[in-house]
């Protein structure tokens, strides 16, 4: 099985390498696996993790620490 234009708007989150998909023209978007939040850039019909959306990562590492420990 091939996947050939299947691979536009793929990305690999930078914290767990998952890979996952981004809906066309989206600006952000978070990983499905681990939550994780990302700005998305494209070029063309590539997609390509930009920066990560700190606010949401903040957020999430304060409420880790609130439930986790
Ligand atoms: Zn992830």
């Amino acid at each position: 099985m091939r996947e050939k234009s299947e691979r536009t708007g793929e990305v690999r989150c930078l914290a767990c390498f998952e890979r996952f998909r981004v809906p066309k023209g989206e600006e952000k978007m978070a990983c499905p696996n681990c939550g994780g939040e990302w700005y998305i850039s494209w070029s063309g019909p590539l997609a390509k993790i930009r920066k990560p959306v700190w606010e949401s990562w903040e957020r999430r590492e304060a409420l880790e620490q609130q439930e986790g420990r």
